[in-house]
């Protein structure tokens, strides 16, 4: 049991002389010290006081590439996104699979020193694949990427990251002694339907009002590291048929998906225009087959018009969302991730937040990949996010990074707060003796995190 002098067990909640009592299987009782547990109970509990302390959900930063943590510090951003992209690329491409490996650990690493418990994480390239799965020290719901802009292509696309992704499944699972690469991919592996509680032959109808099924993923110990979804990943680098299947199989099977999605304005030109920086790219690269047409729609409302929405949705940026498509995402309860260290390093637009928020859409504030971003930390990438909208109440921006990011994915059902039956997944803030705002105090960058927990396990901090 943890007892602390302040305990938010969930953003708009602060407990004074708190305690959180937990096992590895999760918590099991969250208020003020007195109460939290019988005497018995207490006794027979390793107590530990951490004194001037806040203690708070572990954070969740639901949009980030763990993949291109190597990219750290070598790209700019200042010519624009089309010019990055091609530097990021022509990087990316000449990694060895061990490179790829290590820029993935370096990424969980960064990540876990930061307090982040769980990720979203973008698995796009195959020598990837089974290393952040491996490692039991952070959860991650894993989007496997799909991409490719020639339609007769489509079915293979989606094919070959559904086996990946299934391969990662089978394999990769924490051993215990820390980082394992998952089993290859078997060349025979079958194309099965990627939540195994739903039958395939299932239509698309019957699947509109279902329940989630979310605990395919534990472990022995029951103890649930990682979920899994798609990324199709973003309206101009897949074929219309292709984005159309993932958005089918997605929501025939209720699964978690993630696109970037309004993120440039080349984006937007490219899908009214077919032109733009991003299309001379497309069309130089030989990325865009020839006849290709433009949608002539906004990204938002070319997916919109696809049927997202059937299945749950995280949008990543969004920056170019206007009005009519925020009140939309609103009604579909489509999240979005935020990822003010990107916003900033590409220089866009002022972020529409304030209108996300009063429109009612789940907003996360996430980092982005260490490509565009100088965090892994979403504390950080919050905090530099607060000065811009200082109305906001401090419980608001805290649920950016813990309730309302479990709630993008998936993960409501044991992250996001401290309450009985979540996993035990928390972080010790040390605040001043005294301090009587400890929320503030923790927005400001004046609290150092102490010591991190996830699954009941101490990941950060002293007396390992
Ligand atoms: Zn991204």
């Amino acid at each position: 049991m943890l007892r602390a002098k302040w305990v938010v067990p969930a953003a708009g909640a602060l407990i004074r002389d708190g305690a959180v009592l937990f096992s590895r299987d999760g918590i099991i009782a969250c208020g003020r010290a007195s109460d939290v547990a019988s005497r018995e109970l207490r006794e027979r509990a390793q107590v530990m006081d951490l004194g001037d302390v806040l203690v708070t959900p572990g954070f969740i930063n639901v949009h980030t590439h763990l993949e291109l943590s190597a990219m750290a510090g070598r790209l700019s951003g200042a010519r624009g996104f089309v010019p990055w992209l091609q530097d990021l690329l022509r990087e990316w491409d000449a990694w060895t699979a061990e490179e790829q490996a290590e820029s993935v650990r370096r990424g969980v690493r960064e990540s876990v020193a930061a307090g982040a418990s769980c990720v979203g994480q973008i698995a796009a390239r195959p020598a990837a694949d089974g290393v952040l799965t491996a490692n039991g020290g952070i959860r991650a719901r894993v989007f496997h990427e799909v991409a490719g802009l020639r339609s007769e292509e489509a079915e293979e696309r989606l094919r070959a990251a559904l086996e990946r992704r299934e391969a990662e499944r089978q394999g990769g699972q924490n051993d215990g002694n820390g980082l394992v690469q998952a089993t290859p991919p078997a060349p025979s592996v079958p194309l099965v339907p990627s939540v195994p509680s739903v039958p395939a032959t299932r239509s698309e109808n019957e699947n509109e009002n279902e329940d989630e099924n979310e605990n395919e993923d534990e472990d022995e110990k029951g103890e649930e590291w990682i979920r899994f979804g798609i990324s199709p990943h973003a309206p101009y680098s897949l074929s219309q048929r292709l984005m159309r299947m993932c958005l089918d199989h997605a929501a025939r099977n209720r699964e978690w998906i993630c696109v970037h999605v309004a993120e440039t304005r080349e984006e937007e030109v490219f899908m009214k225009t077919g032109g733009g920086p991003l299309g001379d790219f497309l069309h130089s690269s030989g990325l865009l087959p020839d006849g290709w047409r433009a949608p002539q729609q906004r990204p938002i409302e070319y997916l919109a018009e696809m049927g997202l929405g059937r299945s749950p949705f995280l949008a990543a940026h969004a920056n170019y969302a206007n009005a009519r498509e925020i009140r939309w995402m609103a009604s579909r309860g489509v999240s979005v991730a935020f990822c003010p260290p990107s916003h900033r390093f590409f220089g866009h637009d002022p972020y529409p937040l304030q209108a996300m928020v009063e429109a009612g859409v789940n907003v996360c504030v996430a980092t982005d990949s260490l490509a565009s971003s100088d965090t892994l930390d979403p504390l950080t990438a919050l905090r530099e996010a607060r000065p811009l909208w200082p109305e906001l109440p401090a419980e608001q921006w805290l649920a950016m990074i813990t309730a309302n990011a479990a709630r993008a994915l998936g993960w409501a059902d044991r992250l996001g707060a401290l309450r009985r039956g979540m996993a035990a997944d928390l972080l010790a803030f040390s605040v001043e003796a005294g301090c009587q705002r400890p929320l503030d105090r923790l927005l400001a960058g004046e609290a150092q995190l102490s010591g991190a927990w996830v699954g009941g396990r101490k990941t950060l901090g002293a007396d390992g």
